[in-house]
């Protein structure tokens, strides 16, 4: 047995938002044009509050114009979509993201659908996802967890995927069925499984490509992988452990990684694999719409 390759998100992320910050001053210089993404927040969850101030961070040190809408918990559905509203009608805005989960009083189908698709960065409007199902990706934007997700993979395994066999664990709208088009539009042969599938570990063992986006920690096991399997685990997972006579708080994946890194051929780390890789994609979207406006313009 030896240990896998480390896939390393947060350097790829780095690399990423480096040519992303290159590209956008070359944008303002040859167009004037500022990628500009708006970030809605509803209530006080600390771990969205955490996720929308690394997406406005990222934004900055993109050169970016970011901006952020907070708002009360008790907001009305009218007033969250007559904010989505103005952010589709100001030019200075191309991205637009509102940070789920959302509190249950307001209909999530409803918001996510009325954001404008050219601005749709996070894609989830259906637009988007029929674009991506047909493999009509020219225009469409992809979700930035399965997008990032699929720039690991490939420089694993390179773009053609054709012969190998991927197996997505969870069919979530945000990462599962994008993962599966993605996979699929490389040529893969894609097994998508979920918490109805029989057989769960036997399935992931005939996977080339194994992604876990479950939500489960740990529950990936070393022998649930086919040795030399390139593995992605999306999973977030706070869990506690005791740590030299202390109980801590520590973020674990979906996979087992202390069992999978002695089988897999390479595999994504968490904290430091998918995640990076996510903020990275939100800003290639905003880029990529920033930049198509900028083209319908001229
Ligand atoms: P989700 O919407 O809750 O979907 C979870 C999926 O896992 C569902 O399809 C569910 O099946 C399936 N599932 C649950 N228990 C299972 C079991 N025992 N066996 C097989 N499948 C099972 O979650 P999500 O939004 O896709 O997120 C998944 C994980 O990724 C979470 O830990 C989340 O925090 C993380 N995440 C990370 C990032 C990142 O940037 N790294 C981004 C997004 C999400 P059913 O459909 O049958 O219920």
């Amino acid at each position: 047995m030896t240990n896998a390759t480390l896939i390393d998100g947060k350097a790829k992320a780095a690399e990423i938002s480096a040519a992303i910050t290159e590209s956008s001053a070359q944008l303002l210089s040859e167009h004037g044009v500022i990628p500009g993404l708006a970030v809605v927040i509803v209530g006080g969850d600390p771990a969205s509050q955490i996720y929308v101030r690394n997406k406005k961070r990222m934004a900055e040190a993109c050169g970016f114009h970011s901006v952020q809408h907070t708002l009360a918990e008790d907001v009305s559905q009218e007033q969250l979509l007559s904010v989505i509203d103005d952010l589709n009608n100001d030019a200075a805005i191309n991205g637009i993201l509102v940070q789920l989960p959302i509190p249950d009083h307001l209909d999530e189908q409803t918001v996510t659908q009325a954001i404008s698709p050219q601005k749709d960065v996070d894609g989830f409007h259906f637009q988007n996802i029929g674009k991506l199902t047909s493999g009509n990706m020219d225009t469409a934007f992809v979700p930035c967890t399965p997008a990032g997700c699929m720039l690991m993979i490939e420089d694993q395994l390179g773009k053609d995927l054709s012969g190998l066999n991927a197996v997505v664990v969870g069919r979530s709208n945000i990462v599962g069925k994008p993962m599966a088009s993605l996979l699929l539009k490389a040529n893969a042969t894609v097994t998508v499984c979920h918490s109805r599938t029989k057989n769960l570990a036997e399935l992931c063992h005939t996977a080339d490509i194994l992604v876990a986006a479950v939500g489960r920690a740990k529950m990936v096991k070393g022998d649930w992988i086919k040795p030399g399997a390139v593995v992605i685990d999306v999973g977030i997972n706070r869990v506690q452990l005791e740590i030299d006579g202390e109980m801590k708080s520590k973020l674990a994946g979906d996979v087992d990684f202390d069992e999978a890194v002695l089988v897999a051929g390479a595999i994504t780390p968490v904290p430091g694999g998918v995640g990076p890789m996510t903020i990275a994609m939100l800003m290639a979207n905003t880029l990529r719409s920033a930049k198509m406006a900028a083209g319908r313009k001229s």
